[in-house]
């Protein structure tokens, strides 16, 4: 194998870890020692690793069927799906199944160019929507005036089909003048505003209080389409996605991860006029694994047990993210370092630095990233398992005995940092 299977899992130095069990928020490893899970799968696995309910939905499908794909043949359980996503998500009028997010963006971004008939996609510094050539990487250029050709000269993989980094234009998130600039200049060319609504794929920083809705104003103002990727945030920060729970509805929205809370699975939603372009066969888009029968019973499932209890899940959630985030900080000081955590429900962001908030990468600039490397490492001796960009990921699975071990772990890594 060409190292790991994909090149984000990188991780840290030395061997790579073999598990072959898993159970609640834990892992074991061939050795048998146990790993406390914070990565999720890379945030699906919502419910932990051993949900009886979720299990058995699953294997109870996986004995009806698995595999469909066929040219005529549907299953109800992809209506009742996408009912369910349109009683949850705001802007979901209808509902196009995929499976992975990447795959998804790249519906959003086809639909969005077809239905507008612009060539231009506006995208955001740092902010990830798959490995695709199209969405991969950039750095916003110092001046809007090189547009639209600005990110020839910024690549971070090798491979790259020629032309597609001129496919966006990138400017900085969370700066309301920048945004308003772009659009004045060049709203004829853009056919989608794409950024995540939370940052989570750097520092989960959040949008600044109005930028989202100021975001929403100005492309109505300019008609532009507004799209968020809520890959990460979908179905974590609540059943609407965060959206919701800021408030302000896009013309799009791509989801996965969450959505089936644990098996591959994504979606496009949005408004009907703009999705008419895939009901109406002007925008072609196919997929093997579309709608994908396990992974639509199992978010089927999933999406009915996160609304239980009128939302009994979220608080759960709440609740341990509060015990950790205090439990950390208070370790953290009693060891003499300035602990930095932010996020939103469900994810959060650790680093070092004395700031109360980060909105942008240039905010977590004077972090000391260096410690942060080596807390990473003793996390890692400790046996606790994070996300790259040293993200933690709260899910069901974690209990107690899981929170009360977690503290007791990073107090060592602490005292050793
Ligand atoms: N968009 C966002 C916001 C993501 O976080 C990710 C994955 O981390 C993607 C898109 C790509 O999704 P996938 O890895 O399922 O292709």
């Amino acid at each position: 194998m060409p190292g790991k299977n994909s090149n984000v899992r990188r991780g840290a130095q030395g061997a790579p870890l073999f598990f072959d069990r898993a159970e609640g928020a834990r892992y074991w490893d061939l050795e048998g020692k146990d790993y406390i899970d914070y990565v999720a799968g890379m945030g699906p696995a919502i419910w932990g690793h051993s949900n009886k309910e979720y299990l058995d939905t699953v294997k109870s499908q996986l004995e009806k069927v698995f595999s469909l794909g066929s040219t005529v043949a549907q299953q109800v359980l992809e209506v009742e799906l996408a009912e369910k996503i349109v009683q949850h998500v705001p802007c979901a009028e209808w509902v196009r199944l995929g499976i992975s997010g990447s795959e998804a963006v790249q519906l959003a971004l086809r639909v969005a160019r077809a239905y507008s008939s612009r060539p231009y996609v506006l995208r955001f510094e740092n902010h990830y929507h798959g490995w695709i050539d199209n969405v991969h990487g950039g750095r916003a250029p110092a001046s809007i005036e090189t547009f639209p050709h600005p990110l020839q000269s910024e690549t971070d993989t090798g491979g790259l089909a020629p032309g597609v980094r001129d496919q966006s234009l990138m400017i900085r998130w969370n700066d309301t003048d920048a945004l308003e600039a772009v659009l004045d200049r060049y709203a004829d060319q853009i056919a989608v505003v794409l950024m995540e609504a939370v940052m989570l794929n750097y520092g989960c920083c959040p949008p600044r209080p109005g930028y989202l809705e100021a975001a929403r104003k100005l492309c109505d103002k300019y008609d532009v389409l507004l799209c968020f990727d809520e890959v990460f945030t979908g179905f974590r920060l609540g059943l609407g996605g965060a959206q919701a729970e800021f408030g302000v509805t896009p013309d799009l929205a791509v989801f996965a991860k969450a959505m089936a809370g644990g098996l591959p699975l994504s979606a496009v939603a949005g408004n009907a006029e703009i999705l008419e372009v895939l009901r109406s066969d002007e925008v072609l888009v196919g997929g093997t694994f579309n709608s994908f029968p396990l992974a639509v019973a199992a978010a089927v499932t999933n999406i009915e047990m996160l609304a239980r209890n009128d939302g009994a899940f979220y608080r759960r959630i709440d609740d341990r993210q509060r015990q950790l985030i205090d439990g950390i900080r208070e370790v953290g000081r009693q060891h003499g370092h300035a602990v930095f955590l932010q996020g939103p429900r469900g994810v959060f962001h650790l680093n070092f630095l004395d700031k109360e908030t980060a909105y942008t990468p240039a905010d977590l600039a004077c972090a000391d990233w260096a410690k942060l490397v080596r807390f990473n490492e003793l996390l890692l001796r400790e046996r606790i398992l994070i996300g790259g960009g040293s993200r933690f990921v709260i899910t069901d699975g974690l209990t107690q005995e899981d929170i009360d071990e977690t503290l007791r772990r990073i107090d060592k890594a602490m005292r050793d940092l």
